[in-house]
């Protein structure tokens, strides 16, 4: 791989991000008093956000949120891993999310097209990286649920995709903070897929079992 250079050798990546800091500084100076604001008080997030780390699916452009109202992790395959599995990252961003910010809403979303998800139904299955391929062991519940139920392949990546998000509510639910919450009414939690075809996001409905549009 190469890297691209502008004429006083400068990364253009790199260029492109101090442009874009630039912009940015602008602006914060304009919102002086909102950035203010947020660096004097404590931070109060509406949503603990839990989505995949494709660069595509930004959860505050898709939301519309500023910067103070989500309070994110993101992850390959946005998984959330079972409480006694190895990974603390996320458990630690929901203990500290619901138990020290009082965060009521947890959002696990996912988009079409994932990447992190259709890796699995390629051929030659997981990748032989070793952290990427022992990540991607977390998306096998959804891959062996559609599997087994013959879906038609035009549907199976999209399907999988969204039983995933649905195994990663159940996970949510294993974290003793959680499952409290949801059960003392304090706690919601929410499963959402993100189109990147319409940019429309979709709930699922965890009564009925169904996916629906967010806005209805
Ligand atoms: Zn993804």
């Amino acid at each position: 791989m190469t890297q691209e250079k502008d004429s006083t050798g400068l990364d253009l990546d790199i260029k492109d991000a101090m442009e874009g800091h630039e912009r940015f500084r602008q602006q914060f100076e304009r919102d002086r008093a909102f950035y203010r604001g947020l660096a004097t008080k404590k931070q109060k997030p509406r949503l603990l956000w839990i989505g995949c780390a494709d660069s595509r699916v930004v959860p505050a452009t898709i939301t519309n949120a500023d910067p103070g109202e989500l309070f994110e992790v993101r992850n390959i395959a946005n998984v959330v891993p079972p409480a006694d599995a190895a990974d603390e990252a996320v458990g630690a961003a929901i203990e500290y999310g619901v138990g020290h910010l009082g965060i009521d809403d947890i959002v696990v979303c996912g988009h079409t097209g994932c990447g992190g998800i259709a890796a699995l139904l390629e051929p030659g299955g997981l990748p032989s990286n070793a952290h990427l391929g022992r990540w991607m062991e977390f998306t096998k519940p959804a891959h062996q649920l559609i599997a087994a139920a013959r879906v038609p392949d035009e549907d199976r990546l999209t399907a999988t995709i969204k039983a995933h998000i649905q195994f990663q509510l159940d996970n949510l639910m294993t974290y003793p903070i959680v499952r409290e919450g949801v059960l003392a009414g304090r706690l919601n939690v929410h499963g959402w897929i993100y189109d990147m075809q319409n940019g429309e996001l979709s709930a699922y409905d965890s009564q009925g079992g169904g996916w629906r549009g967010l806005l209805g």
